[in-house]
């Protein structure tokens, strides 16, 4: 599993681009006799373990896709590209092809059918969503699914479970802001669309402190701002990027409404005009509460109780959520955090895993796909 995490580690690729990762699963699993079915939703991959004994069909999930971050790490098994697996997602895949090889080696104990789910693009394109439209789960039975992360917020050793909302929402907004370009000198003839831009960067703020009832969480941050060229020019137009956050369905369902009349009041005092585009991408991750009592005892027996604990809820999100709304699921965390190294926060440039949790990750795998078919509620 080391090796094969670092080999993926070394050659990243982004979302639906995964071409070498997938070309790397399908040979492994072809490898262990599996039946494989291979560009599903462009990259994703398929491998059907099938049990000696009857029981249900269950998904084991794992994420392909790296990030467009350039890796700033000096180990041997760094980054040969412009891409990083800056989520761990490297990490997943190593995984569960471990646990495709015990799981294929131990088939007649196995109660059912295990579908191993290599999915593309879950940082951001939503690869769960396009492999549940291509219809993954009607055409093979899906019964039940269940995911894992591996996690810097959490030592080695420790794997974490909590029922119910896990994941916050995830949309995008792309705003374009319209003025009137100029001298810097004369801002009275121009309409500036830096200082209208701003403005509305500050007051958007005013959705989730004074807007958003206090009791359900939400976030709005603007992660990107780009306009003008140089110091004594004021621009034509401001494009800002940004994300939201909630929990609660009603909450996120107004969050466009309520930031679009924020950016219409705004630009209309100023003479203004805008673009507002709001993307919805992932829903709220919630895991069933029956699947995730059932994963953590059984994470208890396997692990030691010692090994087992009840993770924080988190404003992140998974496109995981989408397997999740259609069967009843469980998402679990996997610490990975050992010495400095493997300490930096997901997504940054210097992100990497205490490759021993590698170890934890797949004996819960290997749990499941040995007992969810017989045991799972
Ligand atoms: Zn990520
Ligand atoms: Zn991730």
């Amino acid at each position: 599993m080391v090796a094969t995490r670092r080999d993926l580690h070394a050659h990243p690729e982004l979302g639906f681009q995964e071409h070498r990762t997938a070309a790397l699963v399908a040979a492994r699993l072809r490898e262990l006799g599996l039946e494989v079915h291979e560009r599903i939703a462009q990259t994703g991959v398929l491998g059907i373990v099938k049990g000696g004994r009857p029981g249900k069909t269950i998904m084991l999930r794992a994420d392909m896709d790296a990030l467009p971050i350039r890796e700033q790490n000096e180990a041997a098994y760094r980054s040969t590209n412009d891409a990083m697996h800056a989520c761990g997602h490297d990490g997943h895949v190593a995984i569960l092809l471990g646990a495709a090889q015990i799981l294929s080696e131990r088939r007649a104990e196995i109660c059912g059918t295990v579908v191993l789910c290599f999915q593309p693009a879950e940082e951001g394109l939503g690869g769960a969503r396009a492999m549940v439209e291509a219809g993954i789960l009607g055409e093979y039975g899906i019964e039940r699914a269940y995911g894992l992360h591996l996690s810097s917020q959490h030592p080695t050793g420790k794997v974490g479970f909590r029922a119910g909302q896990i994941y916050a929402s995830s949309d995008s907004i792309e705003i374009a802001i319209h003025g009137k370009g100029g001298h810097g000198a004369a801002p009275h003839l121009s309409i500036d669309p830096i200082y209208v831009a701003s403005s509305f960067v500050v007051a958007v703020q005013q959705v989730v402190s004074r807007v958003v009832n206090p009791v359900e969480p939400a976030v709005v941050t603007i992660g990107s701002f780009q306009a003008g060229t140089t110091y004594n020019v004021i621009p034509t137009s401001a494009k800002l990027l940004g994300t939201v956050r909630a929990f609660d369905a009603g909450v996120r369902a107004e969050m466009s409404g309520r930031i679009e009349r924020v950016l219409a009041g705004i630009c209309a005092a100023s003479g203004a005009t805008y673009d507002f585009n709001y993307i919805w991408r992932y829903p709220v991750t919630s895991n069933d509460a029956e699947q995730t009592e059932y994963a953590r005892a059984l994470g208890e027996r396997t692990l030691g109780a010692e090994h087992i604990e009840e993770f924080p809820k988190i404003m992140g999100a998974e496109d995981f959520s989408f397997f999740a709304e259609k069967v009843p699921a469980c998402f679990y965390q996997v610490g990975c955090r050992g010495d400095e190294r493997s300490s930096f926060p997901h997504h940054h440039e210097r992100f990497d895993i205490d490759e021993r949790a590698l170890e934890y990750g797949v004996r819960m795998m290997v749990a499941l796909g040995l007992d969810a078919g017989a045991n799972a509620p």
